[in-house]
C-alpha cells in the first residue's frame, strides 16, 4: 500500500520535473519575442531559490509583526532605496507581488468603491486590471470603480487628451484617477496634460509602468514621476528584468496611504526572495540599463525596418514605428493573428497575437485578431542588435508573408540561437540564460 502510495507520486513528481526541463529546452532554442516576459540574470535566479522564499515579514521593513527578519530588512531596505533612485522617486514600496496587485493597491489608497477612474479601453491598449466591471477587469470587479475611458487617436496611437476632456465633461463625471500606461505601449503618453486635466478635478494621476518599467529606469521613453504622476505602479518582470513581482512608487503625499493598503488589507507573506530578486534586478539597473534600454529601442526600430524590407510592414512606420520595446503588425493580408502565433512558435519563434486599431471598426474577434505584437527586451538581453534584428525579421516572414514549413525554418532559429545564450547587462552571467539548474 504505501509502496504504491510512493510509486504513484514518484511518477507525479518525474513528470513535473521532465516537463520543467523541457521548457528549458525549447527556450533555449527559440527566438523569445513575447512582450511582456524577459529571462533575468543568473544572481535573480539565486535570490529566487534562496531561503527568503519560506519566510514571513509582514509589514513595511522595520515595522515587522515577525521575527527572523534581520537580513530580509535590510535587503528590502536595499532594494527600496534603490528604487527611489532608479525611479526618481520619493517613496517606494516592494511588497506588491504583482503589477495586478500594485494597482490594486493604487485603487484602493486613492479612491474608495463607487468613485469614477479614467482608463484607456482594453482595445486600445489598456489592461485588463485598469478595466470595468462588463470587462470582468479588477477596477471595476474588485474595487467597484466606474471607468471613463480615454477618447483615443488612432493616427498618433495615443490618448486624445481634448477629447478626453470633452468626453468627462458630457458625462459630467467627476474622476478621482487618471490611469495612465498600457499593454500595448508604442509612443510615451502625454503626462502633464493629462496632470493639468486631473489637478481640474482634484484627481490623482497613477502611471502602470507594468511594460516601460525597464525603460525609464534606464532613461529613455519618459520620466512619469518628472512629469507630474503621483503615482507608478508597475511589474517587476517585462523591461524590467528581475522575478515576477510588483512595485510602487510615488510622491512622499501618497507615502502613509500606500504603506497602510499594503499590509494588512493586500497582503499577508509578500514573497521575499522575489523582493531579493527584484533589489537585485535595480542594482543592475543602475549599472547597466542606459545602455540596455537604448539597445532595446534600436532594436525595435531595426526589426520594424527589417520587417518592412521583407514585405511585413509594422505599423506607424510614419512615427518611426515605435519609441519602445514593442512592434506592433497587421499580418492579415497572409493568415490571421491566431495562426500567425501558432506557425511562428512551431518555428520556435515565440510571440503574441494582438487586436490592431481596424478590429475596432472590423469588431473583430479577440481571439483571433489581425495583428501581432513583438517585445525586443529578451533578445537584447542575449546580446543581440541590429544585425540578428535582419535575421529575426527573414525567419518571421519565411513564416507568414512566404508560407515555408515552420519546422524547417525552426531547424535554423536553432542553429541561430546557439549563439546567444548568455545573459547580458548583468554583473555576472556564468549560468547560461536557460539552463535548468538542478539542486535536488
Ligand atoms: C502585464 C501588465 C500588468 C500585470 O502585471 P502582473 O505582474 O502580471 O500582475 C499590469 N498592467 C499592465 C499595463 C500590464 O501590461
Amino acid at each position: 500500500m504505501t509502496d504504491d502510495r510512493v510509486s504513484e507520486g514518484y511518477a507525479y513528481f518525474t513528470r513535473v520535473l521532465d516537463r520543467l526541463r523541457k521548457h528549458h529546452e525549447f527556450f533555449s532554442r527559440a527566438i523569445p519575442l513575447v512582450a511582456s516576459e524577459n529571462v533575468p540574470s543568473p544572481a535573480v535566479r539565486e535570490a529566487l531559490a534562496s531561503d527568503f522564499g519560506n519566510r514571513y515579514a509582514e509589514g513595511y521593513p522595520g515595522e515587522r509583526l515577525y521575527a527572523g527578519c534581520k537580513w530580509i530588512d535590510e535587503v528590502e531596505l536595499i532594494g527600496v532605496e534603490l528604487a527611489k533612485k532608479v525611479f526618481k522617486a520619493p517613496f517606494a514600496d516592494l511588497r506588491p507581488i504583482s503589477g495586478v496587485v500594485a494597482n490594486l493597491a493604487a485603487y484602493t489608497a486613492l479612491a474608495e468603491p463607487g468613485d469614477t477612474m479614467v482608463a484607456l479601453a482594453i482595445p486600445h491598449g489598456g489592461h485588463i486590471s485598469h478595466g470595468k466591471r462588463s470587462w470582468n477587469g479588477t477596477a471595476g470587479r474588485v474595487r467597484g470603480l466606474d471607468i471613463i475611458r480615454y477618447e483615443f487617436d488612432y493616427e498618433r496611437f495615443n490618448i486624445d487628451v481634448d477629447g478626453t476632456r470633452r468626453r468627462i465633461e458630457k458625462e459630467n463625471a467627476r474622476p478621482k484617477i487618471f490611469m495612465l500606461g498600457a499593454s500595448v505601449f508604442l509612443f510615451p503618453h502625454p503626462v502633464k496634460e493629462v496632470a493639468s486635466l486631473a489637478s481640474e478635478y482634484g484627481a490623482a494621476v497613477v502611471y502602470d509602468a507594468a511594460h516601460v518599467a525597464g525603460l525609464i529606469a534606464g532613461g529613455v521613453f519618459q520620466d512619469p514621476i518628472g512629469e507630474g504622476v503621483d503615482v507608478m505602479t508597475m511589474s517587476t518582470h517585462k523591461t524590467l528584468a528581475g522575478p515576477q513581482h510588483g512595485l510602487v512608487v510615488s510622491k512622499e503625499k501618497y507615502a502613509e496611504q500606500l504603506k497602510s493598503v499594503m499590509f494588512p488589507p493586500l497582503h499577508s507573506n509578500h514573497h521575499l526572495h522575489a523582493v531579493a530578486g527584484v533589489a537585485i534586478a535595480l542594482a543592475e539597473a543602475l549599472a547597466f540599463y542606459h545602455e540596455y534600454s537604448s539597445a532595446i529601442v534600436r532594436n525595435a526600430k531595426a526589426l520594424a525596418s527589417a520587417l518592412s524590407e521583407e514585405g511585413l510592414p509594422p505599423l506607424y512606420g510614419e512615427l518611426g514605428y515605435t519609441e519602445s520595446h514593442q512592434v506592433l503588425i497587421d499580418v492579415s493580408k497572409f493568415m490571421g493573428g491566431r495562426d500567425a502565433e501558432v506557425k511562428l512558435e512551431e518555428a520556435g519563434i515565440v510571440l503574441n497575437r494582438n487586436l490592431i486599431p481596424k478590429d475596432y471598426e472590423l469588431k473583430t474577434d479577440y481571439k483571433n485578431p489581425s495583428g501581432i505584437r513583438i517585445g525586443t527586451q529578451e533578445v537584447t538581453r542575449l546580446g543581440m542588435g541590429p544585425s540578428e534584428m535582419k535575421e529575426i525579421a527573414r525567419f518571421i516572414s519565411r513564416v507568414v508573408v512566404r508560407g515555408e514549413d515552420p519546422r524547417k525554418v525552426g531547424q535554423e532559429v536553432a542553429e541561430f540561437r546557439k549563439d546567444y545564450n548568455k545573459v547580458h547587462y548583468a554583473f555576472t552571467n556564468l549560468t547560461e540564460a536557460y539552463k535548468y539548474v538542478e539542486i535536488r
